[in-house]
């Protein structure tokens, strides 16, 4: 097969072409990062999701040995509905040195640096392998990452990498961690009766409320918290918790018997996710206790919908040293928002996010990339494959 010399824009522009919002397949995209691979000799592999509309992708470059560098990115974008875009979304259209899409900025970008990457990669003598790795479902609940590193340690036992480098957008700046954010709906279940006899029903919305009230307590008790010198370095520095949607009851007169919402809770990565979700399942049994007690047939379901591990900064990880070494940023940055790092990092990678472009500009209309942005990671990737053969 004839290698595909591309450019990242050409690549880019041919990933942005599949519109692989995260609820429908990401499959042609991974197909054809699968011949594009395979053109320059290059094995891949995948993990599958349940229903098999959607797959991971995976690849190591060079020897089969530890130490290398793997380059962590998501094929899944966010939906286009609703939006005004004043250019098509699924096709690349440069204007004022910025490339307009869904996904250029988050992040078919690094993924098109990454797969840019690959002839470079594949034409030298790396001594540490280049890693390419692809997950589905980044946006709604990092659901690809945990089956991906599982995956990659198990494809490539002698060959674990030293360090993944997530390339969500941070103009390039080193970032040494994230929150958690883990999602959890609660249905509430109530027993409905006339409110005239609102001593006799249970009324799902007014027990939800008392949930709420508690977790917005809890959020208050952290403000006032003086945050340890992790949880210092974000904004704000310690763990939220928020309901941001929230549905229930039927009528004005009767105890309405369901009500659910939603809660997130951000954890700094010093605190445990899974600690949190205890103590509100805690509290939601406590309150269930007193509705069983009026009516069997009710309670609080809660439900983890997806877990979000953060990352946590590393003392002296390698992935940071190694990104500081690449960008010259030493600096020390956090970020907001989640990214399929912290499944790597709870797989035993060390883990850094460093890629092109501003978050500012993803998930609304007129996604953009800044071509500069773009040149930056062309220079990072030249000097890491640079770096893999020493
Ligand atoms: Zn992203």
């Amino acid at each position: 097969m004839t290698p595909m010399m591309m450019t990242p824009t050409e690549i880019l522009a041919k990933l942005v072409s599949f519109p692989t919002v995260s609820s429908e397949t990401n499959l042609p995209l991974v197909d054809w990062v699968e011949t594009y691979l395979e053109s320059h000799g290059v094995a891949s592999h995948r993990v599958y999701d349940e229903t098999g509309q959607k797959a991971s992708i995976y690849a190591s470059i060079g020897p089969d040995v530890a130490g290398g560098v793997a380059l962590s990115g998501h094929t899944d974008v966010v939906p286009v509905e609703g939006q005004d875009w004043s250019t098509d979304p699924w096709e690349l259209t440069e204007k004022d040195g910025r490339l307009y899409a869904r996904g250029s900025c988050d992040m078919k970008g690094f993924d098109a640096l990454a797969l840019a990457a690959v002839p470079a990669a594949v034409a030298v003598d790396l001594k540490r392998p280049l890693q390419i790795a692809f997950s589905y479902d980044e946006e709604v609940g990092l659901l690809g990452a945990p089956g991906l590193a599982a995956a990659m340690l198990e494809t490539f036992p002698n060959a674990k990498a030293a360090a993944v480098i997530v390339g969500e957008p941070t103009e390039m700046r080193v970032v040494s961690g994230h929150k958690g954010c883990d999602a959890i709906e609660v249905h509430v279940r109530g027993y409905e009766v006339h409110s005239s006899l609102v001593h006799e029903g249970v009324s799902a919305i007014m027990n939800a409320a008392k949930l709420i009230n508690w977790i917005t307590d809890q959020t208050t008790a952290n403000m006032a918290k003086t945050p340890d010198p992790v949880a210092a370095m974000f904004h704000p520095p310690f763990t939220t918790l928020h309901v941001g949607v929230i549905n229930g009851g039927t009528a004005s007169n009767i105890t309405a018997k369901d009500c659910r919402f939603n809660v997130d809770i951000r954890c700094v990565p010093t605190e445990s996710g899974a600690d949190w979700l205890a103590a509100l399942r805690a509290e939601a049994a406590r309150i269930s206790a007193d509705m069983q007690a009026i009516h069997p047939d009710t309670g609080i379901d809660v439900k983890l919908f997806a877990p979000g591990p953060g990352v946590k900064p590393e003392e002296g990880g390698e992935a940071e040293r190694l990104a500081r070494q690449l960008t010259g940023d030493n600096a020390s940055h956090t970020v907001s928002y989640g990214t399929d790092g912290g499944h790597f990092q709870e797989a035993g990678f060390s883990v850094v996010v460093c890629g092109p472009g501003n978050i500012d500009q993803a998930h609304k209309p007129d996604e953009f990339l800044e071509m500069s942005e773009l040149a930056k990671g062309e220079v990072f990737l030249s000097r890491l494959i640079e770096h893999l053969q020493n």
